[in-house]
């Protein structure tokens, strides 16, 4: 039985933010899948941080780029550098496979949020008299001429 036990993998993505910036790391893997719930971003930078840390103390490669972040190594930093096969083993020790980084950040300001509405507005309410549109884009003021019709079509007045 010298078999050693299969480990289930699992894919995670987070979505890692920068405060008050417009910029976030974009962090992926693959992850033991076990008691340690490496799956959930809280557990995940605490294995993270456990191998980093690790990979510091045993490497001169890891020390450097402590000391080139001024010991404020981040995942930024890992974006930038890579990851070396050392640092790769170190994750692999506690659960995390195939890790990859990219860093995005938003150049341009804008004011699209995510909750904003992606229909127009006036589309909704008709332009005679004012009445939300039903879903078929006629005016549900049954006495308005455009109850029955779209807000394009012309009409007689009558
Ligand atoms: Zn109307």
């Amino acid at each position: 039985m010298k078999n050693k036990a299969k480990k289930t993998l699992r894919p995670v993505e987070f979505i890692v933010p920068r405060s008050s910036e417009n910029t976030y790391a974009i962090v992926t893997a693959q992850v033991v899948l076990d008691t340690r719930s490496l799956h959930l971003a809280d557990q995940f930078i605490l294995a993270l941080r456990k191998a980093v840390t690790q990979w510091i103390r045993s490497s001169k490669e890891g020390r450097e780029s402590l000391d080139s972040s001024s010991e404020d190594l981040n995942i930024g930093d890992l974006a930038q550098d890579g990851i070396s096969p050392k640092l790769k083993k170190e994750l692999a020790k506690v659960g995390i496979f195939e890790m990859k980084i990219d860093t995005n950040s938003r150049d341009e300001e804008h004011n699209w949020e995510y909750d904003d509405h992606l229909f127009e507005d006036d589309w909704e309410s008709c332009e005679k008299c004012g009445t939300t549109l039903n879903s078929k884009g006629f005016c549900k003021d049954k006495t308005c001429p455009y109850s029955d019709r779209q807000q394009d079509q012309t009409y007689t007045e009558g």
